[in-house]
């Protein structure tokens, strides 16, 4: 785990995994999603993602912006991701390793922030993004368009953030009857956690994921990798599902209002995988 700071002085860190061989490949810089931490990418499996590239001879690393359940919760937008962490990330990594280029995997709102600071020429570095479950255009099926629109403000009201984590032990009175709710209407599994994050993220059961496809150590160790998502996210990604792109809250400099209306600003490669049994964002153009 190594720390650098943002370029608004956040603290960040990543993680550099090494593999039992020296890399013969350029960096790659695996990037996670809201409320999740770099861990996600490798669960308790004999092979995990990150076993894959290391094996195929890529210089790992993973990225804990500030979204990142392991670093202290903070209020954050897709914004503050793009114009202050991934420029800083890629920049860290490239200094680390002495490349000039780098390769990013990037997922969910690790994608979206990272496809808007790619988009807005903050990245110039990047040569190749894979951009996984969401990216540019959100697409989200209706049921999470009305969670999005109509539920989530209502919460914001309650609530500064939004925890998966109420699922195994909820916090003040409010996030127990958020977390009695979804143990009432999701009745998919045992796993409070699993269920917390089908009620936060999309519009099935579960959401992000099918049960058919994670092995009972997986299953449990999900309860131990979501935690906080600031309603602050919820509400530009509400902006984001109207206009059907990314916008930008405004708030920071150096991003522009929309990131459609002129010609990205990059010459990186993208691919985006989105699996169609994905109910939080569909698809994207
Ligand atoms: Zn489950």
């Amino acid at each position: 785990m190594r720390p650098f700071t943002a370029r608004d002085g956040r603290p960040l860190t990543v993680v550099h995994v090494q593999g039992r061989h020296p890399p013969t490949r350029g960096p790659v810089l695996v990037v996670h999603g809201a409320g999740v931490r770099a861990e996600l990418f490798r669960p308790p499996l004999p092979r995990t993602f990150v076993d894959a590239l290391i094996d195929a001879g890529w210089d790992v690393w993973l990225l804990n912006w500030r979204a990142s359940i392991d670093l202290d919760p903070m209020p954050w937008t897709l914004d503050q991701a793009a114009a202050h962490d991934h420029p800083a990330a890629v920049e860290h990594v490239l200094a680390a390793t002495g490349a000039d280029r780098l390769k990013a995997v990037v997922h969910c709102q690790g994608s979206t922030s990272f496809v808007m600071a790619a988009v807005a020429g903050l990245l110039p570095q990047v040569d190749t993004v894979v951009s996984n479950a969401v990216s540019l255009h959100p697409v989200v099926p209706a049921v999470s368009r009305f969670k999005i629109s109509k539920v989530a403000p209502v919460v914001g009201r309650v609530l500064p953030h939004i925890s998966p984590a109420w699922g195994d032990r909820p916090e003040g009175f409010a996030a127990r009857c958020v977390a009695g709710f979804v143990r009432a209407t999701h009745r998919e599994c045992r796993n409070g956690v699993c269920r917390m994050v089908s009620f936060t993220y999309g519009s099935g059961r579960p959401a992000l994921w099918s049960h058919a496809n994670l092995d009972e150590p997986t299953h449990d160790w999900i309860r131990g990798e979501f935690a906080e998502v600031p309603m602050t996210f919820f509400a530009q990604m509400d902006a984001c599902v109207r206009a059907g792109h990314l916008v930008a809250t405004g708030e920071v400099e150096g991003l522009p209002p929309s990131f459609t209306d002129r010609a990205p600003r990059t010459d990186a490669r993208f691919a985006l995988f989105a699996g169609e049994d994905n109910r939080c964002f569909l698809a994207e153009s």
